[in-house]
C-alpha cells in the first residue's frame, strides 16, 4: 500500500458570504493526504517555509501521513486567497503568492520510488517528467488540474493527459479542456484522450465517474451548511485514491466504492474553514456517512 502526493501545502486566505479566515492551513496536498488517511499512510512530495506550523506537522504524522518528502526551506509558505460567492460552486483566486513554492522542483525519497499510486495534485504539467521520472512504475498515475495550467500550458496539459491513467477534473474544467457543453460529451471524450478514468466533479450536484465501457453516478453528501468549499476536490481525490490504494485494484465495483468515498470525503471538507474538521473526524464517522450514502440512494 503506498500513495505519493505530490501538490502544494499552503497556508490559504478565504473569504465566503458568511464568514473569512486569514492565512490558515490549506493546499492540495494537505487536504488530499488528510482525506486519504483513513484509509492508507499516504506520502506527501512538497515545499513549505519556516512559518508553517509545527503543529500542523505533529497532526499529519498524528494521521498517519508521511512527511520525510515535506521540505522545509527558508522563506514563505506558499499562499492563496480565494473568494466564494453566494453559489459556492463558483469561487474565485483573488491572489497566489508563490513564495518557497516559486522554484519547487519536487524530488521524490527513494523510499517513495516503488510506490503504487501517484498523484500529482494541480502541479504545473511541465513538471510531471521530472516527478515521473522519479519512480519505477507506479500502478497508477493520477492527476489534477486547475483552470490556470488550461489556459496557460495547454499543449503541455494535452500531453500530459495521455500519460496518466485517472484524471478529476470538475465541470468547468473539463468543458474548457473539451470544448464540450455537455458534461457527458465532456467526459467522454476527456477519456479519449488518454485517462481510463475520469472523475468529473460537480460541487453540490456530486460527480460522475468515466471509464472505456461505463458511467457512474455518485451524489454529493445533502449538506445544507457549506462553510468553505475548499479542499473538496482534493479531499474528494484523497478518499477515492486512499480507498484504492487499500484495495486490490481498480475493478468496476472497487473503483465505484472508492468515488463514493471521495465525495463523503469532500463532504466532511466543507463542513468546517480549512482542515479544521479533519481534527476531529474518525474512520467509525466516516463509515457511518458511507451507509448514509447507501440509503440515500436505494430504491
Ligand atoms: P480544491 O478546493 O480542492 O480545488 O483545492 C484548494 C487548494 O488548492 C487550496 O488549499 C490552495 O492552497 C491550493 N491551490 C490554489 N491554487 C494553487 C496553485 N496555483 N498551485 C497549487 N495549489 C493551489
Amino acid at each position: 500500500m503506498s500513495l505519493v502526493i505530490v501538490g502544494s501545502v499552503a497556508f490559504d486566505t478565504i473569504r465566503t458570504p458568511w464568514g473569512s479566515r486569514e492565512r490558515i492551513v490549506g493546499g492540495s496536498a494537505t487536504y488530499c493526504s488528510l482525506a486519504a488517511s483513513y484509509f492508507t499512510r499516504p506520502r506527501i512530495v512538497g515545499v513549505v517555509g519556516r512559518d508553517f506550523p509545527r503543529k500542523t506537522l505533529a497532526l499529519l504524522k498524528s494521521r498517519g501521513v508521511d512527511l520525510e518528502g515535506l521540505k522545509i526551506k527558508a522563506g514563505k509558505t506558499f499562499h492563496w486567497e480565494g473568494k466564494y460567492e453566494e453559489d459556492t460552486n463558483r469561487r474565485m483566486t483573488v491572489r497566489t503568492e508563490l513564495n518557497v513554492f516559486a522554484d519547487f522542483r519536487p524530488e521524490v525519497p527513494a523510499r517513495y520510488r516503488n510506490s503504487r499510486i501517484v498523484y500529482l495534485a494541480n502541479l504545473n504539467p511541465e513538471h510531471h517528467d521530472f516527478v515521473l521520472g522519479q519512480f519505477h512504475k507506479p500502478g497508477l498515475v493520477a492527476m489534477d488540474t486547475i483552470r490556470l495550467w488550461i489556459d496557460t500550458k495547454r499543449e503541455t496539459l494535452l500531453r500530459e493527459l495521455g500519460r496518466v491513467d485517472i484524471f478529476f477534473a470538475n465541470d468547468e474544467e473539463a468543458r474548457l479542456i473539451t470544448g464540450e457543453i455537455n458534461l457527458i460529451s465532456a467526459g467522454k471524450a476527456l477519456v479519449g484522450l488518454g485517462p481510463s478514468l475520469v472523475l468529473l466533479k460537480k460541487g453540490e450536484h456530486g460527480a460522475l465517474v468515466f471509464g472505456r465501457d461505463f458511467v457512474f453516478g455518485v451524489l454529493a453528501h445533502p449538506c445544507e451548511h457549506v462553510i468553505d468549499p475548499t479542499g473538496a476536490g482534493d479531499s474528494f481525490a484523497g478518499g477515492f485514491l486512499g480507498y484504492l490504494d487499500g484495495s486490490p485494484g481498480p475493478a468496476p465495483g472497487e473503483v465505484r466504492r472508492a468515488a463514493v468515498y471521495g465525495s463523503v470525503l469532500a463532504s466532511f471538507a466543507i463542513e468546517d474553514f480549512g482542515i479544521g474538521r479533519f481534527l476531529t473526524l474518525d474512520r467509525e464517522l466516516v463509515e457511518a456517512r458511507f451507509r448514509q450514502f447507501r440509503k440515500l440512494t436505494a430504491f
